[in-house]
């Protein structure tokens, strides 16, 4: 609806350029198209001009030469006649063609568009429940005539929580700006056992106090990339398996090569992924319900999210397999450094 008038504006203005194109290879036809004729009739006058001159054939003379300047009067006004028809003719077929070509160029500006004011609506929206949520209860608590010191404390450490999850969240969207601009971000070679490595190691802690066994089977392959950034993507698919999968479960993470691809897989037994819901889970602020397992896990549907734009960065994807109940298994899959 937004894009309405710019549709509109953008397919008067290719009718106006393909009119004026139109217009002057017109005009040029038309100059061109009578100075022939005109050239062609008049070597005709000039022919018959130069016959003997004859009382016999003066008549026919003027007849012809009156003849020859109505057949030049009447070409012209027949071009120009066809030449208005064929000019008509191109505004209705321009018109539609020039509709199309508009929805064509706009279309992805007005899905970019949309894309990004959903985008605000959602992060405004998370970031407003936390702060209703501090707001309301600094709120209630100032009515409090008896209100308490220890009242008060309990309510800063509730404060604080609502803190943290806001910083979480800034901090989740500031990463998928930087990632979405894609600057600054410098290749190299790495041992991808390297970035697993100091990938566990970060999340070893949540995955230990979860009671869940990290195993890593690693090798020597090389990818080319940016090791800090593929660190990030690791750890969000790790701290993903862990958030997601039962107490006493186990993960598993692997790398191979499958023709142009290094992949790197992280599996684990967790509760899975709806079939239904497996399409959006990489859009930002999308989380799936778990409100059938006993799972509660934080977070602001913003980290697989982040781990694609880090995979576009170097050319590569992430795929996903899972069945509820069954667990899954996210494959990064990064092209073979040359
Ligand atoms: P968050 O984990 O903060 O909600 P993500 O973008 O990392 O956000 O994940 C989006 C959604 O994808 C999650 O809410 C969850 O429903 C689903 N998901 C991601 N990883 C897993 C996994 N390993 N097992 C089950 N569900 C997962």
């Amino acid at each position: 609806m937004r894009f309405k008038s710019a549709y509109l504006k953008l397919t008067i203005f290719y009718v106006a350029i393909l009119m004026l194109v139109s217009i002057v290879f017109s005009v040029a036809i038309y100059e061109i198209s009578s100075q022939e004729l005109s050239r062609g009739l008049g070597r005709q006058g000039a022919m018959l001009r130069d016959l003997p001159s004859s009382e016999f054939i003066s008549q026919p003379r003027m007849d012809f030469e009156r003849t020859r300047m109505e057949q030049i009067q009447e070409s012209n006004n027949n071009l120009k006649i066809n030449l208005v028809y064929f000019n008509l003719a191109i505004l209705v077929a321009s018109s539609g063609i020039s509709y199309f070509l508009a929805r064509r160029t706009l279309k992805p500006i007005e899905e970019m568009f949309d894309l990004q004011n959903r985008f605000t609506a959602d992060a405004s929206h998370e970031l407003r429940t936390p702060l209703t949520a501090m707001k309301t209860e600094i709120e209630v608590n100032l009515r409090d005539k008896k209100f308490n010191l220890s009242e008060a404390r309990k309510l800063l450490q509730s404060n604080l929580e609502e803190v943290d999850k806001l910083e979480l969240l800034s901090n989740g969207l500031l990463t998928l700006t930087q990632y979405q601009n894609g600057q600054g971000i410098e290749f190299e070679n790495i041992l991808l056992k390297d970035v697993i490595e100091e990938a566990q190691a970060k999340v070893e802690g949540l995955a230990q106090s979860e009671r869940i066994e990290i195993k890593a089977k690693t090798n020597d392959l090389k990818v080319k990339g940016n090791k800090q950034s593929l660190v990030k993507l690791l750890i969000i698919l790790l701290d993903n398996a862990i958030k997601y999968s039962p107490k006493g479960t186990g993960i598993t993470v692997f790398s191979e090569i499958s023709g142009n691809y290094i992949n790197i897989k992280v599996k684990d037994q967790g509760i899975g992924i709806k079939a239904s819901d497996l399409p959006y889970i990489f859009n930002p602020f999308y989380r799936a319900d778990h409100s059938r397992s006993k799972i509660s896990a934080v977070g602001y549907g913003l980290g697989l999210s982040i781990a694609k734009k880090i995979a576009e960065s170097h050319n590569g994807k992430i795929e996903t397999e899972s069945k509820p109940g069954h667990g899954s298994t996210f494959t990064l899959k990064l092209p073979k450094s040359s």
